[in-house]
């Protein structure tokens, strides 16, 4: 069981924690060549009490992410600075999309035709452009979502016909690894589907954002290509359920 620990101690620890998570992005940034500021940092905010978020915001952070709509929409109305940029990060089910489609900045974590569908056709009505992120399945997991990364490029022209969607990159959660190694050949297959996806330069397609590391091995996924993290317990201790 995590420790409860007093606001002013949890602040302290959010600080704290920035600074340290910061300074591990550049020095894999520089390992792959690349400069602390081609790496964005997304705080996860899920079950997190926006006093916290907020705080986090003070730091610094410029990117929130939730994964589930109701908890975003309620908690998005305390968020004090509406600069901060909002993703949604969890599955998502087509009856909600309508819910969300106004408020998120981007969908990292869209994972079936029909879902692509769905948010191509509110967006035309909305008159608006979304970005999203495709979410791939990499390790073939039978309870993940994400599409099979033999199916990707297929999938991609089809979307690429959809209207007021426009996919921005890839983004995904593997199997949990037991060591460095197996975790290095994961991220490093999903760095090349993101290669061989840009090679085929599908119309409306751009492969910008590889979303991929989490709190326990964002270096690594950093060294492997990684250009945005998503990091929860890190930022903001271990999650109170
Ligand atoms: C919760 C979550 C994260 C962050 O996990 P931590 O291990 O707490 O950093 C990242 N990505 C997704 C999709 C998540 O649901």
């Amino acid at each position: 069981m995590p420790e409860k620990l007093s606001i002013e101690s949890k602040i302290n620890n959010i600080e704290e924690n920035i600074k340290i998570i910061n300074d591990k992005i550049a020095k894999a940034a520089v390992k792959s060549e690349r400069k602390f500021e081609d790496i964005s940092l997304m705080a996860v905010t899920k079950t997190v009490e926006p006093i916290f978020i907020n705080h986090a915001i003070t730091q610094g952070i410029s990117l929130i992410g939730e994964n589930k709509v109701q908890e975003m929409l309620s908690k998005l109305p305390l968020i004090t600075d509406s600069t901060v940029k909002k993703h949604l990060i969890g599955h998502l089910q087509t009856n909600k999309v309508q819910k969300i489609i106004d408020v998120v900045d981007m969908i990292e974590s869209v994972d079936s035709i029909r879902l692509a569908n769905e948010i191509s056709k509110r967006a035309y009505k909305l008159s608006k452009n979304i970005n999203v992120l495709i979410e791939v399945n990499i390790g073939k997991e039978v309870n993940k979502a994400g599409f099979m990364p033999e199916e990707i490029k297929e999938s991609l022209y089809e979307i690429s016909e959809m209207k007021n969607i426009c996919v921005c990159g890839l983004m995904s959660v593997p199997p949990i690894a037991k060591e460095k190694k197996q975790a290095e050949a994961v991220f490093y297959s999903i760095r090349k589907l993101f290669i061989d996806i840009a090679e085929e330069k599908i119309d409306n397609i751009s492969m910008d954002v590889l979303s991929m590391g989490m709190s326990s091995d964002y270096e690594i996924a950093i060294e492997q290509g990684s250009n945005h993290v998503r990091i929860g317990s890190g930022i903001f201790g271990a999650r109170l359920y």
